[in-house]
């Protein structure tokens, strides 16, 4: 079997257009542009690459861009401050803090001063929790991304066994839920989970989020699953590569996401589509 790439990078295109279409729509409607303010402690040159990518996209789509980077000798206190400043300040509609932080930092405590409806990373606990309880709210970039491109390329998910291995709270257990609420039957598998290859094999649908090169391989994956991998890593010879071995994977597969141009161009558009959506939610247009 030769598996159908399930293609992000065309994906996200077709994803920006609809968008850009909305936010238009909605500049018109309440005057006000969609805004995200990107708070980042400097000194992390991936967490650099991040921002550029991120204002790029927010400045193609008409989403006006903050840019709060924070020196490196930046207290927990001044980096909850400007959080809750931000949470407060009706120009800023969205709230990106980039994560990790550096060592000494208390994540939990400033995602806190987040408000949750400007929590466009989906990363407080009240959206964890309307997640939980299959209420609408900020859903995580990453499997939202996942999600889309299994319902935009027509994937069954309604009744089928779905294994998603890695139970992180931005990746692995969000894509759970989200596959339960299309009404997957789903098991998530983790670095102690005895014997991944046969809870593996069980499943219709395949997501990895391990950070794991090449750890679901061909002889795991029921002949014509459908795979998702959400694994971004880096090896010494540079190529990136995912969770999923995709030469061995490929050939039994009925459908794969690619590493690189696969769930990783959705996520970004996911994050402006949350931006447009904290907006709406902060009355400036109809709620949804
Ligand atoms: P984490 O390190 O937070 O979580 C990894 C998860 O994988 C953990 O639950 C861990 O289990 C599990 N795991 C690790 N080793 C194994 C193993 N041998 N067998 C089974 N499970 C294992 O990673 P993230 O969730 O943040 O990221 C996962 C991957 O997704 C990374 O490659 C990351 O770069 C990528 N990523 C991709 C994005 C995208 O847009 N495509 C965005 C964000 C991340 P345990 O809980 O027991 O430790």
């Amino acid at each position: 079997m030769t598996a159908l790439i399930l293609d992000g990078r065309a994906l996200a295109k077709t994803l920006r257009e609809e968008l850009r279409a909305e936010i238009q729509v909605f500049v018109q409607t309440t005057g006000v542009a969609p805004s995200l303010a990107v708070v980042k402690i400097a000194g992390d040159p991936a967490s650099e690459r991040y921002t550029r990518t991120i204002r790029k996209g927010c400045e193609e789509i008409g989403i006006v861009f903050y840019d709060h980077t924070l020196p490196p000798d930046t207290t927990q206190a001044v980096l909850e401050e400007t959080l809750h400043a931000l949470s407060f300040d009706r120009a800023v509609h969205g709230i990106l803090l980039h994560l990790p932080l550096p060592p000494g930092f208390d994540a939990s405590r400033a995602i806190a001063q987040i408000d949750p409806h400007k929590d466009v990373d989906g990363v407080h606990p009240y959206n964890a929790g309307l997640l939980a309880i299959g209420q609408p709210g900020m859903i995580p970039n990453t499997p939202a991304g996942g999600m889309e491109l299994l319902l935009r390329n027509n994937i069954p998910i309604k009744g089928q066994r779905a294994t998603v291995v890695g139970r992180s709270v931005v990746v692995g257990k969000p894509m759970a839920l989200l596959l339960l609420q299309e009404h997957a039957t789903v098991t998530i598998a983790h670095s102690r989970t005895r014997d991944l290859a046969a809870v593996v094999r069980e499943a219709d649908i395949v997501v990895a989020a391990t950070g794991k090169p090449g750890l679901i391989t061909g002889d795991m994956v029921k002949p014509g699953a459908v795979v998702v991998d959400f694994g971004v890593n880096v090896l010494e010879d540079g190529r990136i590569v995912g969770d999923v071995d995709f030469a061995s994977v490929a050939e039994v597969a009925s459908a794969i996401t690619p590493v690189p141009g696969g769930t990783g161009p959705v996520t970004n558009v996911m994050l402006l589509r949350n931006v447009l959506r904290a907006a709406r939610w902060q009355g400036l247009g109809v709620r949804g």
